[in-house]
C-alpha cells in the first residue's frame, strides 16, 4: 500500500510502499479515503526538536482521518464491513486509574497513530475497534477526516459554560476558528478571536459569526468597547501557544473568568501569576478529546447545523501531498484535505 513515512531524520516526508497491516483479533483494517493535515504533522514534516525526541524514523505518519471497515478482527463485535467511520487516534492503555474509572482521555499511557503509532496517512490503517468512530450518512468523508482536530476544539470549547458569555479565542488557526464556530453554536453572546495573520482572520470571519480582530493593528479594549464588554471576557481559550496571547487574555478577562487551554508554549515561558491569583483566574490544560464524549457532542452538533465545512481551504490527490504540506507551512491556509 501507498503511504507517507517520516524515512529519514530530516525535513520532509516521504512516499512509500508497504505492506498492508495485519490486524489483531480485536482491530479492524480500515481502507483510509480522506485524510486531514494537522499542525503536528508539519512539526513531524519539519523535523523540529519535538519531532526528533518523539517519533521514531521509519513510522507512518498521519492521524486525521475518515475512511471504510474492510476487515474485522475474530472478536470484534458492533461494526461491520463497509461502515464508514473516523476515529479516535489516541490508543489508550486499560491499566491506569484513569482508565479504569472510564476517564481514557487522561490515560497516561496513551499513544498516539501518526506520532508513536503506525499512522492514517496510508491506504490502510489498523485500529483498535474501540477506537472507531462509526459516521452517520450526514457526515461525508471530507468532515469525518477533521474530526480529530473538530474534536479537540470542541473539547476545548466545551470546557466551561458559554451560553449567554463574552468569548476570548487567541490564535486564528483552524481549531481556533472552529472553536468560535462551536461557541457560537453553542450560545455564546461575543465570540472574539485574534491573530495577527490577516488571511487567517478573513477565514475566521467567513467560517464563523465572530468578530475578529488583529491585535498587530487593532486595540482589544477598544473593541471590547464597542461590543459593551465592560468588566471583561468570561471564557478564554488560548489557541495560539503565544505567550503575548497568553498574556492579553488574561488582561482581558473578568474577575473569576475561565481559560481553556490548547496552544502549546514553545518552552517554559514567563507567566504574571499575581494577575492570575488575584483576578482568581481558573485555568484548565486541554489534551485531546474526551474519549468519547466529545466525539458524541461533535457529532450531534454537526448533525444539527453545526457547519465548519468552509474551514477545509485546499483539497489535494495524496500523489500532490507536497503541495498540500506547502500550503500548510505557509500559514495562509485552513485546513488541507487529502484524497487516498
Ligand atoms: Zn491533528
Amino acid at each position: 500500500m501507498k503511504c507517507l513515512v517520516k524515512s529519514r531524520a530530516e525535513v520532509g516526508l516521504w512516499m512509500e510502499t508497504r505492506p498492508i497491516p495485519e490486524i489483531g483479533p480485536e482491530d479492524v483494517l480500515i481502507r483510509v479515503k480522506k485524510t486531514g493535515i494537522c499542525g503536528t504533522d508539519i512539526h513531524i514534516w519539519n523535523w523540529d526538536d519535538w519531532a526528533a525526541r518523539t517519533v521514531p524514523v521509519g513510522l507512518i505518519t498521519g492521524h486525521e482521518f475518515a475512511g471504510e471497515i474492510v476487515e474485522m478482527g475474530a472478536q470484534v463485535e458492533g461494526l461491520a464491513i463497509g461502515q464508514r467511520c473516523s476515529g479516535e487516534g489516541h490508543l489508550i492503555g486499560k491499566h491506569s486509574r484513569q482508565s479504569r474509572a472510564g476517564k481514557f482521555h487522561l490515560d497516561p499511557a496513551t499513544r498516539g497513530i501518526g506520532v508513536n503509532e503506525p499512522g492514517a496517512f496510508a491506504e490502510y490503517l489498523r485500529l483498535p475497534a474501540f477506537n472507531v468512530v462509526p459516521l452517520p450518512d450526514s457526515i461525508d468523508d471530507e468532515i469525518g477526516a477533521i474530526l480529530d482536530p473538530l474534536g479537540n476544539a470542541v473539547h476545548t470549547a466545551l470546557s466551561f459554560d458559554l451560553v449567554g458569555e463574552d468569548v476570548l479565542i487567541t490564535g486564528a488557526g483552524p481549531i481556533g476558528i472552529m472553536a468560535a464556530a462551536v461557541a457560537r453554536h453553542v450560545g455564546a453572546r461575543h465570540v472574539v478571536i485574534t491573530d495577527v495573520n490577516p488571511a487567517r482572520l478573513a477565514l475566521a470571519a467567513e467560517v464563523a459569526d465572530v468578530t475578529a480582530v488583529n491585535v498587530a493593528t487593532e486595540d482589544l479594549r477598544e473593541v471590547m468597547a464597542r461590543l459593551k464588554i465592560v468588566q471583561g471576557f468570561d471564557v478564554g481559550m488560548e489557541m495560539s501557544g503565544n505567550q503575548a496571547g497568553l498574556d492579553q487574555m488574561i488582561d482581558a478577562l473578568v474577575m473569576g473568568g475561565r481559560i481553556a487551554m490548547l496552544g502549546i508554549p514553545p518552552g517554559k515561558s514567563p507567566v504574571d501569576w499575581s494577575r492570575i491569583v488575584f483576578k482568581a483566574i481558573t485555568i484548565k490544560g486541554v489534551y485531546g478529546r474526551e474519549i468519547f464524549e466529545t466525539w458524541y457532542k461533535m457529532i450531534a452538533m454537526l448533525e444539527n447545523g453545526l457547519d465548519v465545512r468552509r474551514v477545509i481551504t485546499h483539497r489535494f490527490r495524496v500523489d500532490d501531498f507536497a503541495t498540500g504540506f506547502e500550503v500548510m507551512r505557509s500559514g495562509a491556509s485552513g485546513k488541507v484535505v487529502l484524497e487516498w
